[in-house]
C-alpha cells in the first residue's frame, strides 16, 4: 500500500478512536435543569444586574465577531493565494532562504500577521472591559501580558515548526506518520508542562493560607478521594476583578487554582462550592480526557492536512508544488483556522456537558445547593455574565452551562434531596 493509502487508513482509525472517546468519555446524559426552574432563577436575579450584564455582553460582541471574521479572511487570503508563500520566502531571505529559516521565521511571521490584524479588536475588547470596571491592569499591564503571550507562543511555535519540517526532510514519504505522533506527544507534554512553566509567566501562585477554610477544603478533597496536594491562589487581581477557579496539569503537576479575587469576594461556603466543582474535574479525570482527545485530534489533524494538502486545486491556489514545503505553511494555517471555526460548536457542547457533571459533583459533595446557587449568582454578578445568553451564541461558544441552568440544577438537586 502507498503512504497515501496508509494515511487514509490511519485517519479513519483516528476518527473512530475520537468518536469512541467522545461517546464513552463525555457525560452525554444531561443532569436536570428544568427550563421552568431556569426562568424562575432568572426572575430572582436583580433586573438591574441582568440589564447591565446584557449591555456589557452586547458591547463586547462586535469586537469578538469582527476578530473571528477578519482572522478568517486573513488566514484565507494568506493560505489560498500565493501571498502567504511569498511572506514565508521574504522572511527566510535574510538567512539565504535556508529551509529552516523559512520554516521557523516564515512560519512565525505568518502567525504574527494573523495575530496583528486582530490586535485592534483585542484592544477594543480591553477598552470595554476597562469601561465596565472588570479589567484592573491598565494598558501597560495589558501590553506586557500580550508581549508575554507572543513570546510563549513564539517559543512553542518555533520548536513545533522546526520539528515538523525536520521530520519532513528526514522522511519525505512518511512524514505525516511521524508528524502525527509528534503532534500527539506535544499535546501530552504541554499538559504536564504548561502549569509549571507557562502559568507562572502570567501569575504568581501561592499555597492557600492556613486557616479554617483551607482545612475544610483539604478535608473535603480527602473525603472525595481525590489526591489534590494543595490548593493554590493566583494573584489574578492585578489583571481583573473577575472571579474564577480551575484545575490544570496531570499527575504530579495537577493543581487546583482559585483566584485571589474569589477569596476576597465570596463567602467560605461559596468558595467551598467552587472548589468542589474543581474536585469534580479532578475526580472524573477531565484534564486527562481533554489531553487524550486533544492528542488524538492533533494526530488526526496532521494526517488530514497531509491528505487535503496533496489536493491539486488547493496547492495551485497557494502557488506551491507540495504541502511539504515551508511555503505551504500558510495553506495549513488556513485549513486549521477553518476546521477550528467549524468544530467550535461541537467542542463547546462537549465542554458544557463536562462542566455540568462537575456541577452535579459539587452539589452531591457539599450537599449545599443554597451555597452553590449563591455562588453562581455572585459569579455572574461580578463577571457580568449574561445569565441566559442568546441561544445562537450559547450553542456556538458557551463552554459552561448558563447561570440560570446552573441555578436550576441546584434547585432540582435541592428538590431531589428534600424528597
Ligand atoms: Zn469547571
Amino acid at each position: 500500500m502507498s503512504p497515501r493509502g496508509w494515511a487514509v487508513l490511519t485517519l479513519a482509525g483516528l476518527t473512530v478512536a475520537l468518536v469512541v472517546a467522545a461517546v464513552v468519555l463525555i457525560p452525554w446524559q444531561r443532569p436536570p435543569a428544568p427550563r421552568a426552574d431556569q426562568l424562575a432563577a432568572l426572575g430572582d436575579l436583580p433586573a438591574e444586574q441582568v440589564a447591565r450584564s446584557r449591555e456589557f455582553r452586547s458591547a463586547l460582541r462586535p469586537a469578538g465577531w469582527a476578530a473571528i471574521a477578519i482572522g478568517l479572511l486573513v488566514a484565507l487570503a494568506l493560505g489560498l493565494t500565493p501571498l502567504g508563500g511569498r511572506l514565508v520566502e521574504l522572511a527566510g531571505r535574510p538567512f539565504g532562504g535556508h529551509w529552516a529559516a523559512q520554516a521557523v521565521v516564515g512560519g512565525l511571521a505568518v502567525v504574527l500577521v494573523a495575530d496583528l490584524v486582530t490586535l485592534p479588536f483585542a484592544a477594543w475588547r480591553q477598552s470595554v472591559l476597562t469601561r465596565y470596571g472588570l479589567s484592573t491592569n491598565g494598558w501597560s499591564g495589558w501590553t506586557v501580558d500580550l508581549l508575554k503571550s507572543y513570546a510563549v507562543s513564539a517559543v512553542i511555535g518555533a520548536v513545533a515548526l522546526l520539528g515538523f519540517y525536520t521530520v519532513i526532510r528526514l522522511s519525505p514519504r512518511w512524514w505525516w506518520a511521524f508528524g502525527a505522533a509528534g503532534a500527539a506527544t506535544l499535546v501530552v507534554l504541554l499538559s504536564f508542562v504548561l502549569p509549571v512553566l507557562v502559568e507562572p509567566v502570567f501569575n504568581r501562585f501561592t499555597p492557600m493560607e492556613q486557616g479554617p477554610l483551607r482545612t475544610q477544603l483539604v478535608e473535603m478533597a480527602a473525603r472525595d478521594g481525590v489526591p489534590v496536594r494543595d490548593v493554590l491562589v493566583a494573584d489574578a487581581s492585578r489583571r481583573t476583578r473577575a472571579v474564577n477557579a480551575y484545575v490544570s496539569g496531570l499527575g504530579p503537576t495537577r493543581r487546583v487554582v482559585v483566584y485571589d479575587t474569589l477569596l476576597r469576594e465570596a463567602t467560605p461556603a461559596e468558595v467551598t462550592a467552587v472548589v468542589a466543582h474543581e474536585l469534580g474535574h479532578a475526580k472524573d479525570r477531565d484534564v486527562a480526557v481533554g489531553t487524550l482527545t486533544g492528542a488524538l485530534g492533533a494526530a488526526a489533524a496532521v494526517v488530514a492536512l497531509y491528505l487535503l494538502g496533496s489536493s491539486g486545486p488547493l496547492l495551485r491556489l497557494a502557488g506551491v508544488d507540495s504541502v511539504a514545503q515551508p511555503r505551504a505553511f500558510p495553506l495549513l494555517v488556513a485549513l486549521v483556522t477553518v476546521a477550528g471555526l467549524v468544530s467550535a460548536p461541537a467542542q463547546a457542547l462537549m465542554s458544557r456537558r463536562v462542566e455540568a457533571r462537575a456541577d452535579a459533583h459539587a452539589l452531591a459533595l457539599t450537599g449545599d445547593p443554597a451555597a452553590f446557587e449563591a455562588m453562581q449568582r455572585r459569579l455572574a454578578g461580578i463577571n457580568l455574565a449574561d445569565p441566559d445568553p442568546p441561544r445562537w451564541e450559547y450553542l456556538y461558544s458557551a463552554t459552561h452551562p448558563s447561570t440560570v441552568e446552573r441555578m436550576a440544577a441546584a434547585r432540582a438537586h435541592a428538590r431531589e434531596a428534600g424528597r
